[in-house]
């Protein structure tokens, strides 16, 4: 297996520009008093009947949007599930609140609907961490591999892209194309390439790339945590180090691990993913212990603290604006457009013919599940 690797740091971003951690901190908008969120809730509710429009939210999201979303028809979902969904909706609008690149997939899907976010700013460290121009370059000293990029990145780097993957069926895709004999260049996430590559035993040329919550969680600190709770099933998400991935009970994305809650028969879960999802976790498993996995501890970095500044970005504020004024509408311009296109469709095409492939975690037992 090659070796090559191409080194991004978000860090060294600069510090007064919207890619900045810092930056997306302080644009994260101050909680509203409970009266104003309650009229704020109602007014959103209003308007996204009278402008025919849907709100589609991830599960990292705010939870006042997450039971907006599902109080008004939307969905709160995992990355693969809010493409489908927005694809196949009738609303003339689609109000994506997450992170830039699910509002371009949305856009590259339905180029008739218009597309707004809460903030256009909200991105992502994958994404910032792999330029097209670079990627592109990449890709040309390569050519005899298939280019496989995970959902996070940008319309360009998917437009250069063969296929396009979530981590709700990255391996059965991988392990599709191994079967195939080909070789494959994977970006931007590195840890969740290791998983694969280790999983699948493929020929994989790895972007350097990481996600910057996931990348935090520590395996010495897991592990002195699970000596505090030894009942506890562990959950992670495959961003995650390798120190972090090998102690758990189930690998998989964020719907897999949502329902590893769910149907799991522990009292307690140590979960490894940005801690937006405890709010769902919470509902659709009341009684259970949930636990986040540490960030913190002696090797504690803690940019994040299990939290995606990103995603903190989406308010209901920022919901308000895009239906009373149209704000943060996504474009995205042709040909990119259709040059990203394929690589989703050829992933959603996939899935829907290996349901089971994107219906279990990747590692671990949970019986019976789909994607929730
Ligand atoms: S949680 Fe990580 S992968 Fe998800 S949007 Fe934030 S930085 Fe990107």
């Amino acid at each position: 297996m090659d070796t090559d690797e191409i080194v991004y740091d978000y860090t060294r971003q600069d510090a007064s520009g919207a890619s900045c951690t810092a930056h997306a901190w302080a644009k994260v908008p101050a909680a509203l008093p409970p009266a104003e969120r309650e009229a704020a809730k109602a007014r959103i509710a209003e308007l996204l009947k009278a402008r025919d429009a849907v709100l589609v939210a991830h599960y990292y999201v705010d939870g006042d949007l997450q039971d907006l979303a599902l109080a008004t028809g939307g969905i709160v979902a995992d990355s693969l599930e809010m493409a489908r969904f927005g694809r196949d909706h009738a609303a003339k609008t689609l109000v994506v609140a997450g992170v830039r690149f699910m509002g371009e997939s949305a856009k590259i899907l339905s180029p008739d609907k218009r597309v707004l976010m809460p903030d256009l700013d909200a991105t992502c460290s994958l994404d910032l961490g792999c330029p097209a121009d670079e990627f592109a370059a990449f890709c040309d000293a390569h050519p005899d591999r298939e280019v496989v990029v995970y959902a996070n990145t940008s319309a360009a780097v998917k437009a250069r892209a063969d296929w396009m993957v979530t981590s709700s069926c990255a391996l059965a895709i991988v392990e599709h194309l191994k079967n195939q004999g080909r070789k494959i260049l994977w970006a931007p996430d590195r840890h969740l390439g290791r998983y694969i590559q280790e999983q699948t035993g493929a020929d994989m040329l790895m972007w350097n790339g990481a996600c910057i919550v996931h990348d935090e969680f520590k395996g010495l600190e897991l592990d002195l945590l699970k000596r505090e709770h030894p009942g506890a099933m562990v959950l992670v998400h495959p961003e995650s180090p390798a120190s972090v991935v090998a102690q758990a009970d189930v690998v998989g994305s964020t719907s897999q691990l949502l329902n590893a809650v769910i149907r799991g028969d522990a009292p307690a879960y140590i979960v490894a993913t940005d801690n937006g999802i405890l709010h769902r976790m919470r509902q659709l498993a009341p009684g259970k212990t949930l636990i986040e996995a540490p960030t913190a501890g002696n090797s504690a970095t803690c940019k994040s603290c299990a939290h995606c500044p990103w995603m903190a970005m989406n308010a209901l504020q920022g919901v308000l604006a895009c239906l009373e004024h149209g704000a943060g509408e996504i474009t995205v311009p042709e040909p990119t457009r259709a040059q990203a296109l394929g690589c989703i469709e050829r992933m959603l095409d996939f899935v829907q013919r290996h349901p089971a492939a994107v219906a279990k975690p990747a590692q671990g037992f949970v019986p019976n599940v789909g994607v929730a």
